[in-house]
């Protein structure tokens, strides 16, 4: 792709003005590149060229392109962030700031190996804090997208380090975003170079498999069609086939035994209306016998990245096993492009509700973790103490939705304690616990809370937290807030040396750099 064609490709979606800067940009990058090539020896402007392709085809709103193009200038070229704050404003130099700072972090982040176990979680956390705008991630997305489907001029040390990389800490990253079909890609390109005798064989399989199940499936299909077109509902109904990444991990998962694998194909409903998404599933179940543990209800209860469908299997008279997923169009968009949906250049335009200062405020509830992640970030760089364990933001983890008597809805990762939800909900309910009722019946501190369960806090104005707590309590959310609190009653020491040490060398590899 090359200038003019990303500006005709830009051109429905911007105004006027945005394309100029558009240009500019391009024109700006292009001069500033000018002496690196990329690997495969072609001019180097075609990498931020192609992120920002690829961020239009995400629909980001045109500082999102702007910085997609300037991406690498200022940690790879001579060219200032004032520059670029001064031809293209602050919101396109912010993000471009985040980008930069994100890759040097990360640079940085070696050094601190010996105290900071160098994980995938502590990787995937440091990119979002340091981003500081969930842009600066989807830009890192796409920068890395761009990688992937060029690395094949890397030598193959490299090949497989960032490979797994991917695999571990962008592609989860793209799933707690929401942004399936990155997600996807990510996984599919990155698992090719990792295994790919093991890629071959499963997409050989996929497509043997394939042959077979589509001629079965288009009796089954007939037949839903016409039972939704009698019922006058209006819908789109198509094949989806399982990625070859997500077969392998289920494979695993099931002893390697592919006919234990029921959705390799399945069927998807795309219909107007959430209630009509529900008529669908009963009419399914009326032609068909569901498989009782296979109804999954993500519409009522979505995943914590805020993915909703309702998934049924079900067993067709021909003893056919058959999955299929229905979900509204706007379910769908989300489902695929997840947070990147909430810039869409057609709402977004004119508006800046989303920029810097409020971007944590329109997070989606279930991002809330994002939020959570931000605070310990910008209270790090203000130098505050920060143990290694409250680093250790549950982000990975799968999470549980509980419920407060009042019917507010609480996020907490699996295994989480009701102490856990008691310091979720107000730290001083947390201090002054003194029993719990789950569902309506006595529930001891110990035993984990499940998806679902209504949480009562019972407190007493004299009880008081008790240091065992410390090592029960799973989120680090409650472990803080404890740990302040013992501290203040004098039941604990104060900041361990070991955190300490980690951030003094933080802060001193902050000023190097
Ligand atoms: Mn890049």
């Amino acid at each position: 792709m090359n200038k003019r064609e990303l500006l005709k490709k830009a051109e429905p979606h911007y105004g006027e003005d945005d394309l100029l800067e558009l240009e500019h940009a391009v024109d700006l990058a292009a001069d500033a590149h000018k002496d690196q090539k990329r690997k495969s020896g072609e001019p180097y402007i075609i990498h931020p060229v192609a992120v920002a392709s690829t961020l239009i085809d995400w629909g980001m709103d045109i500082d999102t392109i702007l910085a997609g193009v300037l991406h690498d200038t200022v940690e790879d070229t001579d060219v200032t962030l004032e520059t670029i704050a001064a031809q293209f404003g602050e919101d396109a130099a912010f993000l471009v700031d985040g980008v930069t700072k994100v890759s040097q972090a990360r640079a940085g982040m070696q050094d601190l190996t010996e105290y900071l176990p160098q994980t995938k979680d502590n990787l995937s956390k440091l990119l979002i804090a340091v981003g500081q705008d969930v842009r600066v991630v989807i830009i890192k997305l796409a920068d890395r997208l761009h990688n992937l489907q060029t690395l094949q001029h890397m030598p193959a040390d490299k090949q497989t380090k960032i490979a797994r990389e991917s695999l571990e800490v962008f592609a989860p990253m793209a799933d707690r975003l929401g942004m399936g079909r990155v997600r996807m890609q990510i996984e599919e390109l990155a698992f090719s170079y990792l295994d790919p005798k093991e890629y071959k064989k499963l997409q050989n399989t996929i497509r043997k498999r394939l042959g077979k199940s589509t001629r079965k499936l288009a009796s089954v299909r007939d037949e839903v069609d016409a039972a939704l077109k009698n019922q006058k509902i209006s819908y789109e109904i198509n094949g989806r086939v399982k990625s070859i990444y997500s077969l392998y991990k289920k494979l695993q998962k099931v002893n390697g035994n592919i006919d234990d694998i029921y959705d390799l194909m399945a069927l998807r409903i795309i219909v107007e209306t959430k209630e009509d998404c529900y008529r669908v599933l009963g009419l399914l179940h009326g032609l068909y016998q569901p498989m009782i543990n296979r109804i999954k209800d993500y519409i009522a209860i979505p995943k914590p990245n805020g993915y909703q469908s309702l998934h049924t299997t079900v067993i067709t008279p021909a003893k056919q096993i058959v999955e299929f997923q229905i979900r509204t169009y706007e379910m769908h968009e989300y489902a695929e492009r997840g947070l990147a949906a909430s810039f869409h250049y057609h709402e977004q335009k004119g508006s800046k509700e989303y920029t810097r200062k409020k971007s944590s405020a329109v997070l989606p509830a279930h991002m809330q973790w994002m939020t959570q992640l931000q605070e310990i970030a910008s209270r790090l760089r203000s130098g505050e103490d920060i143990s290694s364990d409250q680093l250790n933001v549950d982000l990975f983890g799968d999470r549980i939705f509980v419920y407060s008597p009042k019917g507010d809805i609480y996020n907490l990762p699996e295994g989480a304690l009701p102490l856990d939800f008691a310091y979720l909900v107000h730290s001083d309910i947390g201090k002054h616990a003194y029993g719990f009722r789950v569902n309506g019946s006595i529930h001891p501190f110990d035993k984990p809370l499940q998806n679902g369960d209504v949480v009562e806090v019972i407190t007493r104005k004299t009880s008081t937290p008790r240091k065992a707590w410390i090592d029960q309590v799973t989120t680090t959310h409650a472990r803080t807030k404890l740990r302040s609190q013992l501290r203040q009653l004098g039941m604990i020491e104060s900041i361990s040396n070991a955190a300490s040490i980690i951030r003094q060398k933080a802060i001193r590899k902050k000023a190097q750099s």
